[in-house]
């Protein structure tokens, strides 16, 4: 049996990703042959994206103003409901974000917007649970961080520069 190149699953990488502490992207996509001058065909493996890493962040540390303040007082799974509402119903609708969160969030936008890929990294979990659109399954690690909020939110805001 031989493995051809070209026929590997691409792996799906969205510009933010929110990953656990030991998640890391993997931006290999394996052989691609490449047709030489003289006609011959020569592997080449070629590593996507290096050109420009994730700028990471690690968004659950004590100093950082995104941190999930709701961890301090009550379970994992609802401290992550509790920050989605909190950054929507209360930061977001009543205009009461603090400063160093609204910088944090305008800095990620200008990156964002300026086509960088950006790795939000939480202490929540070791692995994240939901790889499954990219064809890995790690089912049983947890599936949600309070990440996703922040990714949801940093996207809405770009989007809303743009209009
Ligand atoms: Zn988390």
């Amino acid at each position: 049996m031989t493995n051809k190149p070209g026929i590997h699953t691409k792996k799906q990488w969205e510009q933010i990703e929110v990953l656990g502490l030991l998640d890391a992207r993997k931006i290999i996509d394996a052989f691609e042959p490449e047709k030489l001058l003289n006609g011959h065909t020569k592997p080449n493996r070629y590593v996507k994206g290096l050109a420009k890493p994730p700028i990471k962040f690690f968004i659950n540390r004590k100093d950082s103003p995104v941190r999930n303040i709701c961890e301090d007082f009550t379970t994992r799974e609802e401290a992550i409901k509790m920050f989605d509402k909190l950054l929507w119903d209360s930061w977001h609708a009543c205009d009461a974000m603090e400063e160093q969160a609204r910088d944090w969030f305008e800095a990620r936008k200008k990156e964002y917007l300026k086509g960088n890929n950006i790795d939000l990294i939480c202490d929540c979990r070791r692995f994240r649970g939901n790889y499954e659109h990219i064809g890995l399954q790690y089912s049983n690690h947890p599936h949600d961080c309070h990440g996703y909020t922040l990714k949801k939110y940093i996207e809405f805001i770009a989007k809303e520069s743009n209009k």
